[in-house]
């Protein structure tokens, strides 16, 4: 007797399901690929701990009869694609048959649908596999699917999920996808607290974005189209000053399927040319459509990749969309804004060399910057640089490029510098101190100290400074919130909102004060103290976004370090002159400091040449 034995259709359903269904937020994905396939206008998602305990998708599209909602369940039934040539010409966004029949493998399903033109709805429950009776009931057109316990009979799978924070941030970024992708359809999105979003289904993209991410994110952004024989690429991207730090806020569409496709998201970074800061993502929705045939959608189990066969021309055609948008857009910048293009300067804060500084009453005024040069006014360019960039790219005026003050080289990797005098011992004298003789190319200031030659670093000596300042405040709750004379409002994406409501005490505890205000909203009230003369609604919203990153037991610890860092970034925006009184100061807060060595990326503060070296070097000494 052999053993081979075929295998029951609930356990080759049990086994095909870990490829379509691997976590609550592709169960998520398959129903309302379903729904739209079912020619939905509106789509209901709610989902119960982040999914795990239960999602439900209601629909109001065309519904099924008995007698499809007795086989929707099978594996391989479909009503989508009948033979093989359909395949080639894919326009739904189901063809595989099989996600309910994957989903109801492992997990508690139950259906009750309505087909237009039934006089009653039928309702059928699945568990596990296992199809219970058709019953009839009454419902509305449409469908609604409710999901409980997934993996409840797969506990490998159930363990491999994550927490329920996590697991609802990946089935609401599907929600949102889905929406992005049909604005022409009404999303809502809940969770068993509180609504998440919900789109208008009016056809505008923007609604959508607004939706999402606030009225005033989609307002500033900018339209992209463009087209070429085969392709039509469209959508709206942000200016580069929307640019976030992450790629949460990259979403694609390939003929209204969202995709993952790395080669054009970096397409559309380099339409962007150098106007991206280095680390940040573009904001954008980009639709590109094509004929069917000319994109292979069937290379992913999730559908979430594609395979284009002509993949230079449409990389082209969208980084040429994407460049025109923002030349378009820049080059129409106001003068009267780009001739300022440094009074974002220094403010510095509650330190003891602010007083110098006012008493001298030297503007924050660049030095190392010469005049800007009437094309780089005219073109506004000065704030979108990338200025880490060496050999300019097409498309930039190179003189404009090298003007630009750059807030960013701070936190570019310290190149390894092969000086002997590089070196910096971590101790300091017990009798410090830093007598500054003056500043050097406007970004170093040469100190001694009666032993050695300091070459400091200004601003990685000021982003110390601030930092431990900013920080022991912090931990010492010496910080006041500041309460803002506009409280401002701020929508967050669902996930950051869900965040921002858990952590509102703590945050509150470091003086950034806010609350609810509708469904994604949140009000602020005031501030940590220590952001004073800041950006401060662009800090609010960076340390918002900051909180998808909290990881693990020192939550606390790391919005702290958020609220701290990201003002000392704002902080170290531009060059300034230093005045004798202010480089003293600066001094003077320096080797107080605990760490004087590093600035809190952990590059050098400064290069000291002991007077050793120097006598070694003038050959006084051999
Ligand atoms: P596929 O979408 O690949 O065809 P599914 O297993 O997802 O496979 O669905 C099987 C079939 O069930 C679909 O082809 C469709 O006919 C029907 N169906 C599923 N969900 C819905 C829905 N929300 N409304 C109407 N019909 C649906
Ligand atoms: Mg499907």
């Amino acid at each position: 007797m052999g053993h081979i034995q075929l295998m029951t259709a609930a356990l080759a359903n049990q086994i095909a399901a870990g490829e379509v269904v691997v976590r609550p937020a592709s169960c998520v994905k398959e129903l309302i690929e379903n729904s739209l396939d079912a020619g939905a206008r509106a789509i209901q998602v709610h989902l119960r701990e982040g999914g795990i305990a239960e999602i439900v998708v209601i629909d109001d599209g065309q519904g099924m009869d008995e007698q499809d909602a007795a086989l929707a369940f099978r594996r391989h039934a479909t009503s989508k694609v009948y033979e093989p040539r359909d395949l080639v010409r894919i326009r739904t966004l189901g063809f595989r048959g099989e996600a309910l029949a994957s989903i109801a493998a492992v997990a508690r399903v139950r259906l009750t649908t309505r087909a237009v033109g039934a006089e009653t709805a039928v309702r059928v429950a699945v568990d596990g596999g296992e199809m219970g009776p058709l019953e009839k009931v009454g419902a509305p057109v449409g469908t609604r699917i409710e999901v409980r316990d997934l993996f409840y009979n797969t506990p490998a799978r159930l363990k491999y999920l994550r927490t329920v924070q996590t697991e609802q941030a990946r089935s609401v970024e599907v929600v949102q996808q889905a929406a992005l992708s049909r604005a022409d359809v009404a999303f809502s999105c809940q969770t068993e607290h509180h609504v998440l979003f919900q789109t208008p289904g009016n056809g505008d993209v923007r609604a959508v974005l607004a939706a999402l991410y606030g009225v005033g994110e989609a307002k500033q952004m900018l339209d992209v189209h463009a087209a070429s024989n085969d392709y039509r690429v469209y959508g709206v991207i942000g200016r580069p000053t929307q640019a976030r730090s992450s790629r949460g806020y990259a979403h694609l569409f390939v003929n209204g399927r969202p995709i993952r496709h790395p080669g054009i998201h970096q397409a559309v970074v380099q339409g962007y040319q150098n106007r991206l800061m280095v680390g940040k993502h573009p904001m954008y929705a980009l639709y590109i459509e094509m004929d069917p045939s000319l994109v292979d959608v069937n290379v992913h189990p999730h559908k979430a990749e594609v395979r284009f066969s002509e993949e230079p021309d449409v990389t082209r055609l969208v980084s040429q969309a994407v460049a025109t948008a923002l030349d378009g857009t820049l080059l129409a910048a106001t003068p009267v804004r780009a001739r300022q293009p440094h009074v974002t300067s220094v403010q510095p804060l509650a330190l003891d060399w602010r007083g110098a500084r006012d008493a001298q009453a030297a503007p924050a005024r660049p030095s190392q910057t010469p005049v800007q040069s009437d094309k780089a006014v005219r073109e506004g360019l000065t704030e979108v640089y990338r200025p880490n960039e060496s050999a300019p790219k097409s498309g930039l005026p190179g003189e404009a490029r090298d003007q630009v003050v750059d807030p960013l080289a701070h936190e570019e990797p310290f190149a390894a510098v092969t000086s002997p005098h590089e070196t910096i011992r971590d101790e300091r004298p017990t009798e410090w101190s830093l007598r500054p003789i003056g500043q050097a190319l406007g970004m170093y200031i040469l100190a001694d100290d009666g032993e050695s030659l300091y070459i400091i670093d200004q601003h990685a000596a000021h982003e110390r400074v601030l930092y431990e300042d900013f920080s022991q405040k912090l931990r010492d709750r010496g910080v006041f919130a500041m309460p803002l004379l506009a409280p401002l409002e701020l929508t967050l994406p669902p996930v950051v909102f869900e965040r921002a409501m858990e952590v509102q005490q703590e945050l509150a505890n470091m003086g950034l004060t806010y609350e609810p205000f509708g469904a994604q909203q949140v009000v602020v009230r005031a501030v940590p103290d220590i952001w004073q003369g800041l950006d401060v609604q662009r800090l609010a919203v960076e340390v918002f976004d900051d909180l998808k990153a909290l990881r693990g037991d020192s939550v606390i610890e790391q919005m702290r370090q958020s609220v701290a860092t990201r003002a000392c970034k704002a902080a170290i925006k531009a060059n300034w002159t230093l005045s004798q009184p202010e480089m003293e100061a600066l001094c003077r807060s320096l080797v107080k400091c605990q760490d004087p060595f590093h600035c809190p990326h952990g590059r050098p503060i400064f290069v000291r040449m002991t007077n050793g070296e120097l006598e070694r070097a003038f050959r006084r000494i051999v």
